[in-house]
């Protein structure tokens, strides 16, 4: 199945779903973490991101579908910063008097977890079934006792990576199957590390690994919803993106040739069934935009120090942990003092999203009616410009010389002025022509 690349909509993620107490299975090796790439002095960067949560404020985790949409709008220095931070972006919305209105229910979030454990039960013998045959077909079939299961408990973020890391060796170095079951991976972005987790990583006896996602959309008669399958394959991009240097370091540990595979593999519940079905996706085009996207993405400690002293999102919750005592127009203070890139897309991807718009509309940004409207209105700002623009013999844009209309956006925007008072002058409902009979 290939999908088209839609436009790359975010990404930070880390998403420990495992206790924090958690320790490595005693006797089991234990790998030294490398530095996350592109940690740059700790101490003064973690520091000024603490103080940006607040004292005691744990970091939110982001999963790969949020590194997916802030990707898809590196232009945007507010989520790119809040993200980084770990701020929690819904409960900031929330406490500026404008929640966010998206996200999986309750409902549909049990109903993904029953399906995923379905498709990996009995070690995961009818996911290998699947991925042998969509991406296999023509080599010996995985025996389910030969599929190696590895353990990747480990304490921390940061120790599971490590520990996933050390699995993928161990099992590219055996040469046989191996299922990886919710590994953990590290990503850079906007300069930090953020760490990632696929359902599940196979790597098969040729050395090569294939990232599954699981989702519990119905694929019906073989095909699924495009825009779900887009955003699915959008997300894997992001892990098999991650993969790519943990290959790199495995290659040159094993001497074996590693390769991330770009076909991935997408189970779905089969039509109205609770029972798996399995499409290869093919996502080269998707992390192509995500590797751009994301080296585009300011870093961090850049955005963080252009800030006012004192600049603060802490919501300074009461003793109940969830009443915030910070008064909005402080918050609002804070979030405005970072510049931001509101488009509409931003409404299915970011729980800011009503808070920049409402600003955006605030402001009359053009930015408000979306990315080809920009696009198509060069260098008109607002939309008091626009429609000072679009007056005959009115100004053209402040950066457009005083000579005439030649800017296209004015001569387009006069144009259908012209045609709008034309259409409004006539007669709404047209009378009968003489020459016709009425009808009777
Ligand atoms: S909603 Fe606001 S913060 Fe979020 S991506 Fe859009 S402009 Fe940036």
């Amino acid at each position: 199945m290939s999908v088209p690349d839609a436009r790359l909509p975010r990404v930070n993620a880390f998403r420990d779903s495992r206790p924090a107490s958690a320790a490595p299975s005693a006797g089991r090796p234990t790998a030294t973490p490398s530095p996350p790439p592109g940690d740059l002095a700790p101490g003064v960067r973690r520091g000024r991101l603490t103080e940006l949560r607040g004292p005691g404020v744990r970091p939110r985790s982001l999963d790969a579908r949020a590194l997916a949409a802030l990707a898809a709008n590196p232009g945007c220095r507010r989520r790119a910063l809040l993200d980084g931070a770990g701020i929690d972006k819904g409960a900031l919305a929330q406490a500026l008097g404008s929640p966010a209105a998206y996200g999986q229910s309750q409902f549909a979030i049990v109903r993904g977890n029953a399906f995923e454990s379905r498709v990996k039960a009995d070690g995961g013998t009818e996911l290998l079934r699947l991925l042998h045959e969509r991406l296999a077909p023509g080599t010996p079939p995985p025996a389910p006792e030969e599929v190696a299961t590895p353990d990747l408990s480990a304490a921390g973020p940061e120790g599971r990576a490590a520990r996933t890391a050390l699995a993928l060796r161990e099992a590219t170095a055996a040469g046989g199957w191996a299922l990886l079951d919710h590994p953990m991976l590290v990503v850079e972005v906007a300069g930090s590390p953020a760490y990632v987790e696929p359902d599940a990583v196979v790597v098969h006896p040729d050395g090569s690994w294939t990232v599954v996602e699981i989702k519990s959309f119905p694929m019906i008669d073989g095909s699924a919803d495009a825009a779900k399958v887009g955003a699915a394959a959008r997300q894997a991009a992001v892990y098999v993106l991650a993969l790519e240097p943990v290959a790199g370091h495995t290659g040159a540990h094993t001497g074996r040739p590693v390769r991330v595979r770009d076909r991935v593999l997408l189970v779905c519940p089969k039509d109205f069934s609770n029972l798996p079905t399995a499409a290869a996706v093919d996502v080269r085009k998707q992390l192509a935009t995500t590797r751009r996207q994301l080296a585009r993405l300011t870093r961090v400690e850049e955005i963080a120090a252009a800030l006012p002293d004192g600049t603060t999102f802490d919501l300074r919750l009461a003793d109940d942990g969830k009443t915030p005592t910070r008064r909005p127009e402080e918050l609002a203070e804070a979030v405005e003092a970072v510049d931001a890139a509101y488009a509409p897309e931003c409404l299915a991807a970011c729980e800011l999203a009503f808070h920049c718009r409402k600003r955006s509309r605030e402001d009359g940004a053009v930015e408000a009616l979306g990315r080809g409207v920009r696009g198509e209105l060069g260098g008109l700002h607002t939309i008091e410009e626009v429609l000072a623009a679009a007056v005959p013999d009115g100004p053209e844009s402040p950066e457009a010389p005083d000579d005439g209309p030649d800017d296209p956006a004015v001569v387009a925007l006069r144009r259908a002025a012209a045609l709008r008072a034309e259409a409004l002058a006539r007669p709404t409902v047209p009378g009968p022509r003489a020459e016709e009979p009425g009808c009777r």
